[in-house]
């Protein structure tokens, strides 16, 4: 087989085999075909496309370039959910303890942010003494004892989509719903669960801009799940404003422990719920969404939920202590209210821009290098819908230093959109695919 054939092939519209990819696979992978070989056969299959069947096995040749975690001495339906990436999503830290305190087993990898968007791992990091540096069998023996563990991506996950995603990041060729779709469920399917939920984020801070594309997405992804044997089901949500209130890593770890406690904001309560309740039938506890919503509901009015939550961060080496007293989670020197500019309706706040804010405040990385600062971020005191008169406080800026405050106070107003008419209301919930 030559790869010569391969881009050939491609390039005049032909359908791949499975035998022709796993060479390409596997060969690239070891090194054996040089990237602008490979940079050729992103851009055919980037103008030409791939269909579901050449779509499933690039994902499962992705997988297999790696470490595919074993999980079976787990007991139980093993459920792992995935978020394409918004501002604000802190869903992990809420939704991992909520589900695990009403029996689902939830053992998932997570990654650290780069650029606007942060990563679980560094919100969980608030927790003093927090380590997701744990060796594979302490994460097994975990999930088997209280239900939930979370561990970095392992170096060898799923290799074959390093490579490849570093190469489509500078030939212009990410932006292929194939690829996409098979870059992502390559490392979920690595990391071994029995089922999946996928948030597919859509609206201006999310990699999907509109529900069209968001839907197409999910599909894909729905239909790798489903052809790779693990039951897969999607939420589209809106990601046309931040997650909640909170942006930033100890102010995000702060509102999801005000969520487990009954107290978080209308948006991120709702997405929990739904997120949880897939979860907890797709691991056969419920069968129905009602009831598996008063179940998640029953967990935090009792404190069920919010004791997972510090069993989980004191069995990974973390202060539980914070747990209860949010006092004791990292905290900036100064914080300054942000007023509007403007009087009206808030009709947008763009996230990317509130991402990049916290950002600048020392709250995300712009290398894989830096060191964040956990304490600073953004809390958005009015979302889109809100009435403000001109001068009204909208948000806040939490923060150490001055100069960057005010680079990030110029991108936060700048995020705010305004308009004299109430907006249309954008639910959370916006679309499913199963
Ligand atoms: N995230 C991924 O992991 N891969 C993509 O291709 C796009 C987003």
């Amino acid at each position: 087989m030559r790869m010569y054939d391969l881009i050939e092939k491609k390039r005049d519209g032909k359908v791949l085999s499975k035998e022709e990819i796993d060479f390409m696979i596997q060969k690239y992978t070891c090194g054996d075909i040089p990237d602008y070989q490979m940079s050729a056969m992103m851009m055919a299959i980037f103008f030409n496309g791939m269909n579901k069947e050449e779509t499933l096995n690039l994902t499962l040749s992705m997988r297999d370039s790696g470490d595919v975690l074993d999980l079976s001495e787990i007991n139980g339906v093993k459920v792992d959910k995935h978020s394409t990436g918004g501002v604000g999503d802190k869903t992990s830290i809420c939704l991992t303890p909520l589900v695990a305190s009403v029996g689902v087993k939830v053992a998932k990898m997570s990654g650290r942010g780069l650029g606007h968007t942060g990563g679980t791992i560094d919100k969980l990091e608030s927790f003093n003494g927090f380590s997701v540096d744990i060796p594979t069998n302490r994460f097994i023996k975990q999930v088997n004892d209280i239900g939930v563990s979370i561990m970095g991506q392992t170096k060898d996950l799923a290799p074959a989509d390093k490579k490849l995603y570093a190469l489509r990041d500078v030939t212009a060729t990410v932006d292929n719903m194939s690829l996409i779709a098979s870059s992502i469920m390559s490392k979920k399917l690595a990391s071994g669960a029995d089922a999946i939920v996928l948030d597919v984020k859509c609206g201006s801070g999310a990699f999907m801009k509109d529900k069209k594309n968001a839907l197409a997405l999910a599909k894909e992804m729905v239909d790798i799940g489903n052809g790779a044997g693990k039951h897969t089901y999607a939420f589209i949500t809106n990601m046309d404003e931040p997650l909640g209130n909170a942006v930033g890593n100890a102010l995000e770890v702060k509102e999801a422990i005000e969520t487990l406690k009954g107290n978080g904001p209308e948006d991120f309560t709702k997405l929990c719920m739904m997120l949880g309740a897939r979860m907890t039938i797709l691991a056969g506890i419920c069968d129905n969404e009602d009831d598996a919503i008063t179940l998640l509901e029953d967990a935090i009015k009792s404190g069920k939920a919010l004791d997972k939550l510090a069993e989980f961060v004191e069995n990974q080496g973390g202060d539980k202590q914070a747990v209860y007293n949010t006092d004791l989670l990292p905290k900036s020197k100064l914080q300054i209210d942000v007023l509007s500019p403007s009087e009206g309706y808030i009709s947008k706040i763009d996230c990317s821009e509130v991402g990049v804010a916290s950002l600048l405040l020392g709250g995300g990385r712009e290398t894989k290098a830096d060191i964040i600062d956990l304490s600073v971020g953004i809390i958005i005191d009015k979302k889109c819908g809100a009435k403000v008169c001109k001068g009204e406080k909208i948000a806040t800026i939490y923060y150490n230093d001055e100069e960057k405050m005010k680079v990030a106070m110029k991108r936060l107003i700048n995020a705010y959109h305004f308009s004299e008419v109430a907006p249309e209301k954008i639910e959370t919930i916006i679309d499913r695919v199963f």
